[in-house]
């Protein structure tokens, strides 16, 4: 008979772009559920990450990263991703990147600093060290910033002291029983993880050639068999970027089909058949491209 108690609650992933909050969730949920580059605007929708074990359900809110010149709306997102998303969540990571502190960290410590939650601050990219000797002063700075709940240098990458993590996490949840069924890994659809899986590999492949006006439209999905059979439409703006995310003789499309068709195999545990089209809309609004672009747009 077990007698432990079973704790749930949610955890939000914050701090600046690029710091490794995506990759961090996909780590703890041991699923690719949200999608990571090395461009600041990679995620642009909040996604939960549901990791339940035996004593726990633990529910990852991973968070839009913003653009890096848009001070005013640094501070606009923030604010707003400290009264929906922080106000609602038990415990707080904040993730920052180890021997680094930036303008953008300062913005969001200042919000962090005012949340009535505990803050476990996380030194991520520790596997980047080449003397560890620097990595212990850097941890005494960082506690004298506010009063951290618990300090942990991790890897988010490597999977270094991620056990750990979990660990204290837990230990601040509510003790109830889950929120979601357990075998749950996310509040998003299949139809979203594979529009996505296609976003990440379009945003991975194309290097500064693209602007973010791309958007991926899942046409099809549909179940056959133990197979998935999935048509996606990539849309861009104008001609001359079509011909770029195509590539010479279609050698990019191609990749990029390879590339999302084994991620969505692993994630969804079988067959994938894909297919993808690139199609040019135009007259989107600057407005509409922009507030998108920042993940600004309002997910139902
Ligand atoms: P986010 O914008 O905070 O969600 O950051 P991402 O998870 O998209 O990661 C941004 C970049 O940092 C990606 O290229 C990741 O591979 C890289 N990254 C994340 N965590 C680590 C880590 O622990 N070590 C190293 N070396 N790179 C990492
Ligand atoms: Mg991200």
């Amino acid at each position: 008979m077990k007698n432990e108690v079973f704790r749930c609650g949610y955890v939000a992933l914050i701090g600046r772009p690029n710091v490794g909050k995506s990759t961090l969730m996909n780590h703890l949920v041991g699923q690719k559920l949200s999608i990571t580059s090395r461009k600041p605007q990679t995620t642009r929708h909040r996604i939960l990450g549901i990791k339940t074990t035996e004593h726990a359900q633990i529910i990852y809110v991973d968070t839009p990263g913003i653009h890096q010149h848009a001070r005013r709306a640094v501070n606009r997102y923030m604010n707003r991703t400290a009264s929906s998303v922080i106000a609602d969540v038990h415990v707080v990571v904040f993730l920052v990147e180890a021997l680094k502190w930036t303008d953008e960290d300062e913005i969001v410590l200042s919000v962090l600093k005012k949340v009535p939650v505990p803050v476990i601050l996380a030194v991520n990219k520790v596997d980047r060290i080449k003397r560890k000797d620097e990595l212990l002063p850097y941890l005494q700075e960082m506690s004298r910033k506010m009063n951290f709940a618990a300090i942990l240098p991790v890897s988010a990458l490597a999977g270094t002291n991620l056990k750990q993590l979990e660990e204290v996490i837990v230990r601040h949840l509510d003790i109830s029983g889950p929120y979601y069924p357990e075998d749950q890994l996310t509040d998003r659809s299949s139809r979203f993880l594979a529009a996505e899986i296609i976003r990440e590999k379009l945003m991975r492949s194309l290097g500064q050639e693209l602007p973010y006006a791309l958007t991926v439209e899942i046409e099809k999905f549909e179940e056959q068999a133990n197979l998935y059979r999935i048509n996606a439409l990539i849309w861009v703006e104008r001609d001359n970027q079509k011909a770029i995310v195509i590539g010479e003789k279609g050698q990019r499309l191609k990749k990029i089909g390879k590339q999302a068709r084994l991620d969505m195999q692993k994630l969804f545990d079988r067959k994938i058949y894909l297919e993808l089209w690139v199609k040019v809309k135009e007259g989107w609004s600057d407005d509409e491209r922009a507030l998108s672009s920042l993940g600004y747009r309002d997910e139902s």
